[in-house]
């Protein structure tokens, strides 16, 4: 597995202290995590702005991409490699656990393809999966 430093640079960004912190915190998770975990996790070191400025630069580095969770919040998860600053493909389906709450990518699942009318176009699909998680099942 990559470690912070070598994928940042693999996505142009500078290597700060803020950023290699926000991504380890990633890293060391399997679910998506919203703003106010990676502040719980951090905010003794950084303010709200640095991280939310730090998720945002990873957004646009397809470093991450967002997750949709039901409850109004937004969260974020890794990228695969297939992401870069051009176009993100994280074409998967997400899973949200109602026992424990965490929301997972299930990068090996993809989104089925949804034809639009004509006249219409696509610009974003997203598609939540409710259910227990494998670790919650035992
Ligand atoms: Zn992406
Ligand atoms: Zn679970
Ligand atoms: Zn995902």
């Amino acid at each position: 597995m990559k470690n912070a430093v070598s994928i940042l640079k693999d996505h142009q960004l500078r290597n700060t202290e803020a950023r290699v912190d926000v991504l380890n915190t990633f890293l060391g998770q399997h679910h998506a995590l919203s703003h106010s975990d990676v502040e719980k996790t951090l905010g003794e070191q950084y303010d709200r702005v640095t991280i939310y400025r730090t998720l945002t630069s990873f957004m646009e580095k397809g470093l991450l991409h967002k997750v949709p969770v039901d409850d109004g919040s937004t969260r974020y998860a890794l990228c695969n490699d297939h992401c870069d600053d051009h176009q993100h493909e994280d074409n998967h389906i997400h899973f949200k656990c109602t026992s424990c709450g965490n929301t997972e990518c299930l990068d090996e699942l993809p989104i089925p393809q949804v034809k639009l009318p004509n006249g219409y176009t696509l610009t974003e699909t997203n598609f939540l999966v409710q259910g227990v998680c494998g670790k919650c099942n035992g």
